[in-house]
């Protein structure tokens, strides 16, 4: 019998939905708390790097995430008026890993809320109190009961109040970008993901399937700024639309400022991950901005390296401490490196352009090569 068997998971986002997933198939049937009062999600469409795709595998999910999204072969980088930097052949640096995929977010969150099937799921719930005794962690939920566990998993994300109950204050730091997200028909000119970079902001086409496609605008700007729904797809429109096509097509398909998400981007670095008979994972440990495209991949490999020690009979510290030592090293680079990625970005756009010409291929490669190992 397994060492652990209560096992509480705060949040039911990518992180928290994997984990479940994961201890169901491994018979374990976890409790999860979710603070939404039903399924959500924000951000319109997600990109999923080949190790994002090799997890789903080992989740079961793979086939149905690819018949739903649209394979990426290529990534191709434009400056803001149309002209071809570089193109990345990602089919090829990923081809001992897996594809690359886009996705709807709400596609990839039913798909995966059907993989778990029936669970002891509780909306509208968070945690309020923690305690931990000698053996387990008693655990005061937001609805009045009270329940004990083996452990509890912190994977309710950047802002996580799990990590602050155990850590105290630990804030995200801003990384001096916002960003826009919406959702609109494919045109025809994008095949693949596609970039159009500017003065310090981008304009993102990412194919999610079922002729749609996924846009992602940012602009790097030092304070973080809030952007009112009211007016939201004008400024957009101003902001970007001098860009060259199909950008400003893109933008006049919009009819509302509801349909774009809009959100600061914050990261956070937590060490160490755990403490007593408490873990955090995804965003809430690790959160990164979106330069690499690898938030999901690395929550999903958290849930399953996870999982893999939560049935092993190892005691709690054991699992806290093997945890630790499968996922730190991939998780300290893929921070390194989106940091790195993020100073590029932000170049004047004649060195950044010079750069992106004739090492695009070398850095993505370098950066994406240390995650084809497997687990
Ligand atoms: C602009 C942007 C674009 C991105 N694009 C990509 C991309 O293309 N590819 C990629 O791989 N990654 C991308 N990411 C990163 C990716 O979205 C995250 O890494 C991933 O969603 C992390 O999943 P998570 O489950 O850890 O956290 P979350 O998705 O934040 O889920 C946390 C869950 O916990 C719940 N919750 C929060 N607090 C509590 C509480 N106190 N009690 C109970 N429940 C709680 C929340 O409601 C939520 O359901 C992007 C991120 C941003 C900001």
């Amino acid at each position: 019998m397994p060492k652990i068997e209560r096992v509480l998971i705060v949040g039911a986002g990518m992180a928290g939905l994997s984990l479940a997933i994961a201890l169901k198939r491994q018979g374990l049937n976890p409790d999860i708390v979710e603070r939404q009062a039903a399924w959500s999600v924000h951000g319109a469409g997600i990109y999923l790097v080949g190790n994002a795709m090799r997890a789903l595998r080992s989740l079961n999910l793979f086939d149905q995430v690819l018949r739903q999204g649209s394979l990426i072969r290529t990534q191709t980088l434009l400056d803001d008026r149309g002209r071809k930097l570089a193109t990345i052949d990602t089919e090829s640096v990923w081809a001992s890993c897996g594809p690359c995929v886009g996705i709807r977010r709400t596609a990839l969150q039913s798909i995966m809320v059907e993989a778990l099937g029936t669970a002891q799921l509780h909306f509208s719930t968070t945690v309020v109190a923690l305690e931990q005794r000698e053996n387990l962690v008693a655990v005061q939920f937001s609805n009045g009961t009270e329940s004990l566990y083996d452990l509890v998993v912190g994977a309710d994300g950047v802002r996580s109040s799990i990590r602050k109950l155990i850590f105290g204050d630990s804030q995200p730091r801003y990384c001096g970008q916002v960003g826009w997200r919406f959702l609109v028909s494919c045109p025809p000119s994008i095949t693949g993901w596609t970039v159009f970079a500017g003065h310090r902001g981008v304009f993102l086409f990412i194919p999610v399937g079922g002729g749609q496609v996924y846009c992602y605008a940012d602009a790097a700007i030092a304070q973080p700024l809030d952007d009112p729904l009211e007016g939201r797809l004008e400024r957009l429109r101003s902001r970007f639309g001098s860009y060259a096509s199909p950008v400003p097509e893109a933008l006049a398909e919009l009819q509302s400022s509801e349909q774009i998400h809009f959100g600061v981007i914050e990261d956070i670095l937590q060490e160490p991950w755990g403490s007593g008979r408490v873990l955090l994972i995804g965003d809430a440990a690790h959160a990164t901005s979106p330069n690499m495209a690898s938030g999901a991949a690395m929550a999903f490999e958290d849930a399953l390296v996870l999982s893999k020690l939560i049935v092993s009979e190892r005691d709690v510290a054991q699992v806290l401490d093997e945890y630790t030592t499968q996922r730190i090293t991939r998780i300290r680079w893929v921070h390194e490196q989106t940091h790195r990625r993020d100073q590029i970005r932000n170049l004047p756009p004649i060195i950044r352009n010079f750069m992106t010409r004739y090492l695009a291929n070398s850095v993505y490669r370098a950066n994406y090569s240390p995650l084809l190992a497997e687990l």
